[in-house]
């Protein structure tokens, strides 16, 4: 039979792609087996939002685990109930009364495209059904949220599998005008739209003319504002949410990651209540997980932790910190084609963009034991993203941007 230790592919379909046997973790720090001690400015993979090692989380699943049991996702329990009021009254937007909880991003995001078509469906619009995406951008791997990105690595192949929804270029509302008029509003069920563009894209941000135009045709077209927060919520980019940012109203919005910080998996979507006042029940299935009490334990810890350490503030400020500092030590390097984002959603995107370059950073970062995420897609192929917890120190600061200085060198001197 084989093991972890022979077969790496028992844990990753992927030959080949081993990464440090990871054994534990504190604050910004992740323990190996074998003593190591790797700088995790990438909050894995932008998820660690509160740091490692929190027992304030762990005590709270065991809680819920220890006295409860499971119980169908239509019934309130103690937690789910909690979660769902913690939400509504601090952490969403004015106007969002409803959650509905996933196990994680891609869920919600297939969740959300669900939700938008079910809404119109239940307002006598049938024909209404597509959701136009933007290119770069990413949303999840099951094939609705797949559908609805555009990461052209992660697609790839997959193509048969997916419906053919209508993508505009990220920063275009006259391309997304012209998509409206092209397909024929009445067949739009929503827009899709990461607020600063994650993974795909390393933290593209159009300007507050483009959101105000996109506001306005989805608006005059009845057509659904849908935010993928995935990455951006829960005070990654220094506000409570990335759409925050600009001038946008979401109807619907999905997170996932820094819900649960990477203690448990579990994501969710917040809708006005115009969007769920006329929805059938048996029109909005649930998962069998949906609003696990112990999850949602869990995830209510972690927001408790962001809300009493004033988490969201320091994201803000430690963010600005960082892209000061990084911008000392990186502008003008010939291979850095731009630092960017907010708060602590970081990205530098790099040339020469042959789909190569960031990878073998990332790989001189580790060497160095600092972890970074790679990032990238067309038109952007070569980017690196720092997402590190929001407890991250001046000192922590220090050494990652050193580290990642150095890393850049020596990747560009290997060439
Ligand atoms: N949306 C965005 C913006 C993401 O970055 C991700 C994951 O990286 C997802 C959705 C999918 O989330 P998950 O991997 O939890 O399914």
């Amino acid at each position: 039979m084989p093991s972890t230790e022979t077969d790496p592919n028992r844990i990753h379909f992927v030959p080949g792609t081993r990464g440090p046997n990871i054994v534990g973790g504190d604050g910004c720090w992740l323990r190996t087996d074998d003593g190591r001690r790797i700088l995790d400015a990438a909050g894995g993979a932008i998820v660690a939002n509160i740091g490692h090692g929190r027992t304030v989380v762990a005590d709270a699943v065991r809680d819920a685990l220890a006295g409860g049991a499971y119980v169908v996702p239509i019934w309130p329990t103690p937690h789910r109930a909690r979660l769902h009021d913690q939400l509504v009254e601090r952490w969403l937007p004015d106007g969002m009364g409803h959650v509905f909880f996933t196990s994680g991003g891609s869920e919600s995001a297939d969740s959300a495209v669900r939700l938008a078509r079910a809404f119109h469906v239940a307002n006598g619009r049938p024909e209404r059904w597509k959701v136009i995406g933007r290119h770069p951008s990413y949303h999840g791997i099951t094939l609705g949220a797949l559908a609805a990105g555009s990461h052209s690595r992660r697609r790839d192949g997959y193509e048969p599998l997916l419906l053919d929804f209508p993508k505009v270029p990220w920063d275009d509302a006259s391309a997304l005008r012209e998509v409206i008029e092209r397909e024929g509003a009445a067949t739009i069920a929503g827009f899709l739209f990461e607020p600063i563009t994650g993974a795909a894209g390393a933290c593209l941000a159009p300007s507050d003319d483009y959101w105000q135009a996109v506001e306005d045709v989805c608006r005059r077209h009845g057509i659904l504002l849908i935010a993928d927060e995935v990455m951006t919520g829960f005070g990654r980019t220094g506000l409570r949410w990335g759409h925050q940012h600009f001038p946008i109203t979401p109807d619907i919005i999905f997170g996932g990651k820094g819900l649960g910080g990477g203690y448990v998996p579990i994501g969710m979507v917040a809708a006005t209540d115009e969007i769920v006042a006329d929805l059938h029940g048996s029109g909005f299935m649930f998962f069998t997980f949906t609003g696990s009490d112990a999850m949602c334990a869990g995830a209510g810890a972690v927001l408790d932790v962001l809300e009493s350490e004033h988490l969201v503030e320091r994201s803000a400020a430690m963010g600005d910190l960082l892209a000061d500092r990084l911008r000392d030590a990186l502008d003008g390097q010939e291979v850095v084609v731009e630092i960017r984002g907010r708060g602590l959603f970081l990205g530098v995107e790099l040339t020469p963009s042959d789909g190569r370059f960031a990878a073998a950073v990332v790989g001189e970062c580790l060497a160095r034991d600092v972890w970074i995420y790679p990032a990238g897609s067309a038109p952007v192929p070569d980017a690196v993203m720092i997402g590190c917890p929001f407890t991250i120190s001046e000192a922590e600061i220090e050494l990652l941007v050193e580290t990642l200085a150095a890393a850049i060198d020596a990747a560009a001197a290997a060439r």
